[in-house]
């Protein structure tokens, strides 16, 4: 037992000298450097090279990948264009998967799901608390997100994908914001300097306000709390909540819907917007 306590202890040293590095790594991130002098979103974003390019110029991204920023494409993709909802919409309701399902079958290539699944392992832990019986032959939480994402690609007419861990671009969760894309359309492999990022496009998929915002506070929970950086942030180095809405109507009634989580942060989150036109493509 005690050399399992030492080799637990080294782990944890090891992890957090990750965490310093990956972290001072990204604080000279010109995004990061832009929002923490409050140079404003869009003109920061605007310096950085590949942003005018980023947005498909039409249809949506059809690669849907876990908003994980760990999970950034695989070795089976040629092409990288991300668009992120949390476990592929495993933390839908039953309701909000089948519009979901409605809205959007027939759009999607590719629906992927990966090792070490944060939202699967919260729906796992949800459907055991409330006594709900597992699909037959699941037995763990990645498991569980596997089997949904592969019945979410068939009602979707996509094919199926799984990533590996030895596929993830980093090791720990170094996001430092979630993106909320409400165009759909926006491939952050375009713009090499951004930092590490969850990418939600839920909104962009006409799902409820409600939802995309829980998402992005689960997502944001997980860089908050010691699965990331967690009290690395504070009010001068903020977890950013980045939107991109296609109206100001978007911008401001997902604002609202986060208003009182950003204010429970105690300034630890923030949130920028901006809105983007229909014509900005690439
Ligand atoms: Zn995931």
């Amino acid at each position: 037992m005690a050399e399992l306590k030492i080799e637990n202890n080294l782990r944890h040293d090891i992890r957090q000298e990750l965490f310093d590095r990956e972290w001072e790594e990204s604080q000279a991130n010109p995004l990061i450097v832009g929002l923490n002098a409050s140079e404003g979103l869009r003109d920061t974003l605007e310096e950085l090279s590949g942003f005018s390019k980023s947005f498909k110029s039409s249809g949506i991204l059809d690669i849907m990948e876990c908003s994980d920023g760990r999970v950034n494409g695989d070795s089976m993709l040629s092409q990288n264009e991300k668009l992120g909802l949390a476990g592929s919409g495993i933390l839908f309701s039953s309701s909000e998967n089948e519009e979901f399902v409605k809205n959007n079958k027939g759009k999607l290539k590719i629906v992927t799901s990966h090792d070490e699944c944060g939202a699967g392992a919260i729906k796992f832990a949800d459907m055991l608390k409330k006594g709900e019986s597992l699909p037959e032959g699941v037995r763990t939480s990645d498991e569980l997100a596997q089997y949904f994402a592969k019945k979410q690609a068939a009602l979707l007419g996509a094919e199926y994908h799984h990533l590996e861990k030895k596929d993830f671009s980093a090791e720990i969760h170094n996001e430092r914001m979630v993106i909320i894309d409400g165009t759909a359309r926006f491939n952050a492999h375009q713009v090499p300097d951004l930092p590490p990022r969850f990418i939600s496009a839920a909104l962009g998929l006409g799902v409820e306000v409600d939802y995309v915002a829980r998402e992005a506070e689960v997502l944001a929970g997980i860089s908050l709390g010691d699965h990331g950086f967690d009290s690395r942030f504070t009010v001068e180095n903020p977890f950013y909540i980045i939107i991109f809405a296609t109206g100001q109507k978007q911008l401001t009634d997902l604002g609202e819907a986060l208003t009182n989580f950003m204010l429970s942060s105690q300034g630890r989150v923030k949130i920028v917007g901006m809105v983007v036109s229909s014509e900005q493509n690439n």
